[in-house]
């Protein structure tokens, strides 16, 4: 089915990033609350249409570690992409101070679920892992959304694109287009690193000191109370050299998601307690 903006009752705004606003809406024809993410673009139709149809592509694959998509549709030069509405929010509103060690594997698990469906089922590479694409939900879920299913669309966004905290590994910022999917295990590495330790691990105040720290300085670490296998499972996510880091297979075997594999912690129970947090704050 289509969705269209006049069967949409509109909600509270869930968040803005860099291209536009996230709302809460709800689909009066089917009963379902979802998120509709705005984003301007000055295109012309014919890019907006290439647009929608390459989104399509999300209709006919679907996971448990990838946020569902409903549809999209553009008035005038705004793409509204509407997608599962994830009520505990997005894991940079969510780790506090940190979160626990078997939290932490149970996150790194879902996310390396996510983008190896996104590179075996629909090849693409997601170009965009950060904790606020990372969402979760009450019943501790954990997805991934924003990945670059439209090459048109991440044309478009991709002019204005640098944010104030950089996940992009070392390759990328030394060299323009050398963008594979080990690039993603960094800012994976990168986003687990600060989901621990409750803060983003570069300097944060000087844009180019930050890029050259990403460069030049060793990797970030884990906090020292993590366990070995922790820490060895960051440190091979966080390899400067590309070719060094491991495959999603191979992550998926190490013994950082192995030890917590068989052990039933209890995600819905930290989404809810974490989300509460964070509304008292
Ligand atoms: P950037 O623009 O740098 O990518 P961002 O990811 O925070 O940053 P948006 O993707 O526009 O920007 O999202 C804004 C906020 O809306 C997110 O931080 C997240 O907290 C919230 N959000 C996005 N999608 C959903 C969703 N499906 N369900 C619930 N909350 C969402
Ligand atoms: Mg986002």
């Amino acid at each position: 089915f289509k969705i269209k903006m006049d069967e949409l009752e509109l909600k509270e705004e869930l968040g803005k990033g860099q291209y536009g606003t996230v709302q809460k809406v709800f689909h009066k024809a089917t009963n379902v609350v979802m998120a509709m993410k705005e984003i301007r673009l000055e295109l012309d139709e014919a890019k907006l249409n290439q647009i929608l149809m390459e989104l399509d592509i999300l209709h006919k694959s679907t996971s448990p570690f990838i946020v569902e998509f409903y549809g999209a549709f553009f008035i005038e030069s705004c793409v509204y992409y509407c997608m599962e509405y994830m009520d505990a929010g997005s894991l940079d509103k969510l780790y506090g101070d940190g979160v626990p060690e078997e939290v932490l594997s149970k996150i790194a698990n879902s996310m390396l679920h996510g983008l190896k469906f996104l590179k075996d089922e629909l090849s693409i590479i997601h170009r965009d892992v950060k904790p606020t694409n990372v969402l979760v939900n009450k019943a501790g879920q954990v997805k991934l959304c924003d990945f670059g299913v439209s090459g048109q669309l991440a044309n478009s966004l991709a002019k204005t694109n640098i944010g104030c905290q950089s996940y992009m590994a070392p390759e990328r910022i030394q060299a323009v287009n050398t963008y594979s999917v080990s690039s993603d295990v960094w800012s994976l590495g990168l986003s687990l690193v600060e989901v621990a330790g409750g803060k983003y691990p570069y300097i944060n105040d000087n844009m180019f000191a930050q890029l050259k720290a990403i460069i030049d300085e060793e990797p970030p670490k884990l906090p020292s109370h993590f366990s070995e296998e922790a820490h060895s499972f960051i440190s091979d996510c966080l390899r400067k050299d590309a070719t060094q880091r491991p495959t999603y297979s191979q992550l998926l075997q190490h013994p950082f998601i192995k030890k917590y594999e068989d052990v039933d912690v209890d995600m819905a129970a930290w989404a809810v307690a974490a989300n509460l947090s964070r509304a008292s704050h």
